[in-house]
């Protein structure tokens, strides 16, 4: 039986490969439904395309065009947040792909998970966010959490069949487009240099969270909640080539990691499969394009974010919510090329010092939390412009 598909954000950079995946599966998964913020267009093709059960934009303005395209074909058609809240569990969903952008994507995934959906995750914003509150919902509801990130991919593979043996994990990290660079030379970086990552094609926010280590940061709390592990037992290794994915180490010492060339396909093709794996073709690694694979220790002085994730991790409770907050505003901020490089680590550690602290949060004290958060940075975002 074919696996129905819900994909929330289908037309970003995940979603797009998401569905470039399915359209080369499409004996083993259909598309139940697509949801997309503004991208209008793009959503219609996709859905004349791959016609799903239901569509819907977040952006309710966009709806008359949306409804208008697609009156022919036998497709609901659906606006705003809330719609997606709902659509989510709809009966014929068997798995939904959250791969929307920042903390947009928590509320919809937390529906999903309590209606019992399995989840593809590439939102890692709502496990830094909220990840106590979602993976233990999944626990009680026995859902599946199914993580998309390349990394988290690697280390839920070297998992199966023994989970409970780990020691720590090494959490892999190309560098991105400034590794090796110094503050000197940061400190000027432009917007067009921070987009230009060497391994990876991803959408904008992620890139920019690439080039701070910011993106690594987010993705260590991301794997202390979806592996049940203490921030002790996570270390981020440089290692530019991006080959291997990530390491786990055994408690006997024995090291496990998950390789291949890099491609979002694999990772999405995974978690839709799981826990088969399906024949693909997918272009193969070659041990002669790659003589060298080096890693080296990451920089915490010249890219003070990954050391701003540590540090909100080990505080926790709303921490990391408010870092993640700060941290999309301020990348926001730099993409429209208001602040530079170092400004996104100051507005961050400055958010993170003044927002007041819940220890043990509750969905709606991470909304708030949330809020407050970005009040607070976009205030420091004038103050800055104020003072350049
Ligand atoms: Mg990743």
């Amino acid at each position: 039986m074919k696996k129905g598909i819900a994909i929330l954000g289908s037309t970003g950079s995940i979603g797009t490969q998401a569905l470039e995946v399915i359209a080369n599966f499409g004996d083993n998964f259909r598309v139940e439904v697509l949801t997309a913020c503004n991208n209008v267009q793009l959503l219609i093709e996709q859905a004349i395309l791959f016609k799903p059960n239901a569509v819907v934009i977040a952006n309710k303005v966009k709806y008359p065009e949306l409804s208008e395209a697609l009156k022919n074909y036998p497709i609901k058609v659906f606006a705003g947040t809330a719609a997606i809240e709902q659509i989510v569990q709809m009966e014929t969903i068997d798995l939904v792909l959250a791969a929307m952008v920042g903390f947009s994507g928590l509320v919809p995934t937390l529906e999903a998970v309590r209606a019992g959906k399995a989840i593809a995750l590439a939102n890692k914003e709502t496990l830094v966010v909220a990840g106590e509150l979602i993976t233990s919902l999944a626990r009680e509801r026995k859902v599946s959490i199914l993580p998309v990130d390349s990394e988290h991919s690697a280390i839920f593979q070297c998992l199966v069949g023994e989970p409970d043996a780990v020691e720590k994990i090494y959490l892999t990290a190309s560098g991105g487009p400034f590794r090796g660079k110094q503050r000197g030379y940061l400190s000027k970086a432009t917007r067009k240099e921070a987009l230009r990552h060497p391994n990876w094609s991803m959408g904008p926010k992620i890139t920019i969270d690439s080039a701070t280590l910011m993106n690594k940061g987010l993705e260590v709390i991301e794997a202390r909640w979806l592996f049940n592990l203490h921030p002790e037992q996570i270390e981020v290794v440089i290692h530019p080539q991006s080959i291997l994915h990530s390491v786990v180490q055994f408690m006997d010492g024995s090291m496990k990691a998950q390789m291949g060339l890099p491609d979002m396909k694999l990772p999405i093709l995974y978690a839709f499969s799981f826990p088969e794996r399906i024949k693909s073709d997918f272009p193969r690694f070659s041990f002669k394009d790659y003589p060298n694979l080096s890693f080296e220790p990451p920089d915490f002085a010249n890219f003070p974010n990954l050391f701003l994730a540590y540090q909100a991790m080990k505080k926790g409770g709303t921490v990391p919510c408010v870092m993640n907050a700060s941290n999309e505003i301020a990348v926001d901020a730099f993409l429209k090329e208001r602040i530079g490089f170092y400004d996104i680590s100051s507005i961050i550690e400055r958010t993170m010092e003044r927002i007041p602290f819940i220890e043990k949060p509750g969905l709606a004290d991470y909304q708030f939390a949330d809020k407050e958060a970005r009040i607070y940075a976009k205030n420091l975002l004038s103050s800055l412009k104020d003072e350049g």
